[in-house]
């Protein structure tokens, strides 16, 4: 049995979202007629109450959007130092859009009201304009760390209060809300825009949408076209997307109810020294001397699993939606036995 935790982005699509990408009815989406890329940028608007959504090729690309309409060159854009844009965008905010980063330090990822007020620059001609501010839901490099709307509230308010545009990197929105329950469209209310992944927990093979207003996201289709990701036939990509969120979505509380079993079983194993608090489906925790990230991924691969590093003495795993019941088991077994 192979077994793969090296992220949510290697599960391959299942039958029937294979059969609904079979018959998805497309067409040019560059003109705006492919029918299943408009129904699924429909969906996802309506999901959110937002007037628009643009279906892209990557979360990347849908942050990477974001950024470049909310903001101007010289501008800066306010986020957690773990955030995706900042750590594994290939330093894209200053390349595509030519704006600076106000890095904040937060707790596990997550950043409150109160820092990003202290971290607004006064307006001189020497600074940066902070004009954006980015959180992430769940905080990936925050080891699957989400907030509650009540946690969101007060960072709306300021923004409204300092003119300042929110962006939602929501690649893993959904492992956050099977928790909290919240609504979608109580997420929507909150943010200017939102990025969604669909190639994550959601399992589809490929695609993100950028969701907001229609001024927003007409910008945005430009944006995307200059970068290179105007699609034609996406109808076919689109269709394993509407099929991921019709029925992907309550499946991703399973994925965090056994991130939550491997996390318990770690934290009874004499060589590791910490767990990060586990709250979704992604898993970070350092080793004592008796590992290395390198030798206990070593070890791990001999007994077919696969995870990666995420320092010297620190390791990931994130479950999904190929990782099932019986691999658990097998994992917990193989965890165990290791010393
Ligand atoms: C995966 C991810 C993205 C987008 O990544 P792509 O691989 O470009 O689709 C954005 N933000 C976060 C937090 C992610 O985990």
């Amino acid at each position: 049995m192979k077994i793969n935790l090296i992220s949510d982005t290697v599960t391959q699509p299942t039958p029937e979202m294979l059969e609904a990408m079979m018959q998805a009815e497309v067409g040019d989406d560059v003109f705006g007629e492919d029918p299943t890329v408009n129904a699924l940028e429909a969906k996802a608007a309506s999901l959110f109450g937002k007037e628009a959504a643009v279906f892209c090729p990557s979360g990347t690309m849908t942050n990477q959007i974001a950024i470049k309409v909310h903001t101007q060159p010289l501008d800066e854009v306010i986020c957690d130092e773990y955030s995706h844009i900042y750590q594994y965008e290939t330093g894209g905010y200053a390349y595509n859009s030519g704006v600076a980063i106000n890095l904040i330090k937060g707790q596990h990822g997550k950043i409150t009201a109160e820092q990003i007020k202290a971290a607004i620059k006064p307006v001189y001609d020497w600074l940066p304009l902070s004009k954006l501010v980015v959180l992430e839901n769940t905080c990936n490099k925050g080891g699957g760390s989400y907030y509650t709307l009540d946690e969101i509230r007060p960072i709306r308010s300021l923004c409204i209060e300092q003119n300042l545009g929110l962006h939602l990197d929501g690649a893993r929105l959904f492992n956050a809300l099977v928790e909290t329950k919240e609504s979608t469209q109580d997420v929507g209310m909150l943010f200017d825009s939102i990025s969604i992944c669909l190639s994550k927990g959601l399992g589809a093979p490929v695609g993100s949408l950028l969701i907001g207003d229609s001024d927003f996201i007409r910008q945005a289709r430009r944006i995307r076209k200059v970068m290179g990701g105007g699609m034609r036939q996406a109808g076919y990509l689109a269709a394993a997307g509407v099929y991921a969120l019709d029925h992907h979505v309550a499946k991703l509380k399973e994925d965090n109810r056994r991130a939550r079993v491997i996390g318990e079983m770690l934290e009874s194993l004499s060589y590791v020294d910490n767990v990060r608090p586990v709250k979704s489906n992604i898993l970070i925790f350092d080793l004592n001397e008796a590992y290395t990230a390198e030798s206990y991924l070593a070890q791990l691969a001999n007994h077919g699993i696969k995870a990666s590093a995420f320092g010297p003495q620190t390791v990931r795993f994130v479950t999904h939606l190929d990782f099932t019941e019986e691999m658990l088991e097998q994992v917990l077994e193989v965890l165990k036995r290791m010393t």
